[in-house]
């Protein structure tokens, strides 16, 4: 699976930091050592990491995060939007002809999986677009390659022009772009020849053809295993040709991240589409967040703190906080929880964003009933002042006379006062530092 060494390394500098409840600027630089070096081995470009790990740090090391209630989940915000600002931020669009046919100049070394992708592309523009593109096979050293150019336009539909392998590349792309016009052909794709590694001859055809197509766009497909290859290839490319976008290609297989997060810093050209896969429809736009997410492998535990940061009065949460220390932790506070978690979408939805949560077998079975919140909150209010702030006042004649009050049964009545206070204990309980029962329940 792609990105699993980096994601590991990282959710363990984050678990670390969740550990701390309080966290100092050391233990910022401690995990920002650990991210440093996470990324390193995931093989990101030096200076992109350092980049990187200046700003996080800067960041996470103001007052604003360090003394805020959730310094650690603050930490991981701030590094998921620098990876994704790292990666482009947006996702670009391909550039269009103001006339047809937009020409799409494909090139990359060999393997690097440009061939698969030009009829990925064309499927893609056919499915999205309504598009009829013309294939054209300018590979004439590979012997097979007009061969694998016609088996992949075949199994998509869309035409290939081609000469055989004995005409010069550039004339086949004069003819095959006076076919496209005759036809009326809204797209071309040309498919170029690759490498094992650039060459000056390489390189000149590739001028020569961009010279006779004018592209719009000339995409470059490299293979993201070969992770920081990957990207001196691309940064040689786009010196030699001007590159307008990259296809980072096979990433479905057991990539490292480097890649990914180093092209668009080093080259200044973005991604535009992801091969995630040999078939045909394995071609993804590529969306700098969504991958981010898949980095830190958070699922949408980002979209979770967001969430709770909309939702979330530090000053009241701070009250909460002391109240829970304290032990003065009350009904009416319970009230007040209970409306916060059913303003960020209800309990199930909170718990099935938490990172291995959503698989959960248990969670599976689990279902909580508004009904039940409702109830509770029925309950809480056939309460007095002072039993809501003082819950040992509730006696058994009292209780009886709650459960009456709410039309709930004594029994439930019973189990939810029970409830209540093994939540209050185990929260005071972590607020003097034992953290091991929400770390289970962070799942870290
Ligand atoms: P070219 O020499 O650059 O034209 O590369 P090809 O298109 O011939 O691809 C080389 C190999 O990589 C082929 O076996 C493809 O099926 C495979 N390939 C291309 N893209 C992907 C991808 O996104 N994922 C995987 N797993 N394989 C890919």
């Amino acid at each position: 699976m792609a990105f699993e060494g980096l994601t590991e390394r990282l959710q363990n500098a984050f678990s670390k930091l969740r550990r701390k409840g309080k966290v100092s600027e050391s233990d910022v630089r401690d995990a920002m050592r650990e991210i440093r070096l996470a990324l390193l081995e995931a093989d990101v470009n030096f200076k992109v990491v350092k980049d990187f790990v200046k700003e996080v740090r800067e960041k996470a090391i103001g007052s604003e995060v360090l003394d805020s209630l959730t310094p650690a989940q603050q930490i991981v915000k701030i590094v998921n939007d620098e990876l994704v600002k790292t990666m482009g931020a947006e996702a670009v669009p391909l550039n269009k002809a103001p006339h047809i046919p937009t020409v799409i100049m494909m090139a990359g070394l060999q393997g690097a999986g440009k061939t698969t992708t030009v009829g990925k592309l064309a499927k893609y523009l056919q499915e999205n677009e309504h598009a009829r593109p013309l294939l054209i096979a300018a590979d004439v050293y590979r012997p097979a390659a007009i061969k694998q150019l016609q088996v992949v336009g075949e199994s998509v539909g869309a035409p290939v022009f081609e000469m055989g392998t004995d005409t010069d590349p550039r004339e086949i792309v004069r003819q095959g772009m006076a076919q496209a016009a005759a036809n009326h052909n809204d797209y071309v794709l040309i498919d170029t020849a690759g490498r094992l590694q650039i060459d000056a001859k390489l390189m000149q055809e590739l001028q020569d053809i961009k010279e006779i197509a004018h592209p719009n766009e000339i995409l470059l497909t490299v293979d993201a295993m070969t992770g920081q290859a990957a990207v001196d290839v691309a940064q040689g490319f786009n010196e030699q040709l001007d590159i307008t976008g990259v296809v980072l290609t096979k990433l479905d297989g057991d990539t490292r991240g480097g890649a990914a997060l180093s092209i668009r810093s080093v080259t200044g050209k973005p991604i535009k589409f992801i091969g995630q896969g040999e078939k045909m429809d394995a071609l993804d736009v590529f969306y700098p967040d969504r991958m981010a997410n898949r980095i830190l492998g958070m699922g949408d535990m980002l979209t979770l703190i967001d969430k709770a940061q909309k939702n979330f009065d530090e000053q009241q949460a701070a009250e909460v906080a002391e109240k829970i220390q304290a032990n003065t932790f009350d009904f009416n506070d319970f009230i007040d929880q209970m409306d916060q978690v059913q303003s960020m979408g209800g309990i199930e939805d909170i718990m099935k964003m938490i990172p291995g949560m959503a698989n959960n077998p248990q969670l599976k079975n689990m279902h909580v009933d508004p009904k039940d919140m409702d109830h509770m909150k029925a309950i809480v209010y056939s309460m007095t002042e002072k039993e809501r702030t003082n819950p040992e006042l509730l006696n058994p004649s009292r209780r009886r006379r709650i459960a009456a009050g709410s039309g709930r049964p004594v029994l439930e009545v019973n189990r939810m006062i029970k409830q209540f206070k093994q939540a209050r204990d185990m929260m005071n309980k972590m607020s003097k530092g034992n953290m091991g029962g929400m770390e289970q329940m962070m799942g870290g």
